[in-house]
């Protein structure tokens, strides 16, 4: 096994980032690697762990989709893919309707005559097959499109972003509406262009395991950053809060945090499907039901119950805040950050910045190529 003095690299993080580039560094590099974590368990936040048959994702719900072949081609290396397209319904007005908001919808909700209407005027405006994000549908002069956009805006996005982020639509940044556009079409994937998606057949856990399964890596699990002596490693990659490294300096970054609560039922399902968007009723903002992500056949199933609230030192960070402010107190710590050689920080955490699971290990792969 390697000791702390012959390790080259020091990778602080066993999430998706830091995994990535333990694994590269050591089948490609054939370097040396101590990977250390402070939680229990590699993975991060996409761990899952087996209750009973079903795999629970223990931080919330992850699909896995990209529309890179780079990225499939890299993952698929670790474990087979069980063919899952994600598609998420919500509850508005009593009906469950695809999310995001499509044709479908629009026909579930407006009577016969007025749907047809409305969508006309959606077709000729934008085309079939166009994404149209919230904001964009809200600037339109058209008296059909202004009744679309009312609805979508007060019953889909304006209590759901409320409950998320506990501030208005107009204080985020654009970007956090665009991932959730309307859609002129009849596909109710909620990742249409996407092209690979799917959900590891064994587990995000045990394909994270195989990919570190080189004698190079040691892992350390319940281990603290600052229980580490860095100066002995030629790099070091740091996968944790940049504002946590550099002890609160600029202050706290901010971030929304989850509370998630599981329940065990003692029947077949719970719902109609894997993720149940509630976003004008209750305090959560969604159900998931972990048994649809692999079809998995038990008696029983297991839910989650997705409650927002705000983060405070000691609660898991989920979100960094999208907005100005935030923004502009991170490059505060990045620009410290430049200033530090051999330091690399990477991922949600160390760069913060919201990435999906394929731009996270793109992310990795273009800094391991740049090394
Ligand atoms: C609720 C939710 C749902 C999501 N769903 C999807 C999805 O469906 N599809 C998708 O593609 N992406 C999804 N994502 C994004 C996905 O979780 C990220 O892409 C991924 O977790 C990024 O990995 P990471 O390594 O950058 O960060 P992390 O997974 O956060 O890993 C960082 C690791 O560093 C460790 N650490 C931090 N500080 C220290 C320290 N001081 N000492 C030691 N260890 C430390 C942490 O314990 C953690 O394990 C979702 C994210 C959230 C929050």
């Amino acid at each position: 096994m390697p000791t702390t003095q012959t390790c080259k690299n020091l990778i602080i993080g066993a999430g998706l980032s830091g995994l990535v580039l333990a694994e590269r560094l050591a089948n490609v590099k054939k370097e040396r690697v101590l990977l250390i974590d402070r939680r229990a368990h590699i993975g991060g936040n996409c761990a899952d762990s087996d209750h009973n048959g079903i795999l629970v994702h223990q931080y919330g719900a992850h699909i896995f989709h990209t529309q890179s072949a780079k990225v499939w081609e890299y993952i698929t290396r670790f474990g087979l893919f069980y063919p899952y397209m994600h598609r998420v319904l919500g509850l508005v007005h009593g009906k469950l309707i695809p999310i995001p908001f499509n044709l479908n919808a629009l026909h579930a909700i407006f009577p016969k005559h007025q749907a047809k209407a409305l969508e006309s005027s959606l077709l000729e405006s934008f085309g079939f097959g166009a994404r149209v994000s919230i904001m964009q549908l809200r600037e339109q002069n058209d008296e059909n499109l202004k009744i679309i956009a009312d609805f979508i805006y007060e019953n889909i996005f304006l209590h759901y972003t409320l409950k998320q982020w506990q501030c208005a639509p107009e204080a985020l940044d654009k970007s956090v509406f665009e991932r959730v556009p309307i859609l002129i079409s009849k596909d109710d994937r909620y990742f249409p262009n996407d092209a690979y998606q799917g959900i590891p057949l064994q587990g995000y856990s045990k394909m994270f395991a195989k990919m570190i399964e080189n004698p190079l890596i040691e892992v350390r699990l319940n281990t603290e950053a600052s229980s580490v002596d860095s100066s002995g490693f030629d790099r070091v990659f740091y996968s944790g809060a940049i504002d946590e490294y550099f002890a609160y300096e600029f202050g706290e970054l901010p971030y929304r945090s989850l509370e998630l609560k599981n329940v065990e039922l003692e029947r077949e399902y719970f719902g109609k499907n894997s993720v149940i968007n509630y976003p004008k009723n209750y305090d959560f903002t969604r159900i998931i039901e972990h048994k649809y992500f692999l079809d998995t056949r038990t008696p029983r199933t297991i839910i989650t119950y997705e409650f927002p609230k705000a983060w405070q030192r000691g609660d898991e960070r989920y979100y960094p805040m999208p907005t100005k402010e935030a923004m502009s107190q991170y490059e505060r710590y990045a620009s410290k950050a430049k200033s530090l050689p051999g330091v690399f920080f990477i991922g949600r955490l160390g760069e913060y910045k919201y990435y999906d699971m394929d731009k996270a290990i793109l992310r990795a792969l273009e800094i391991f190529e740049g090394l």
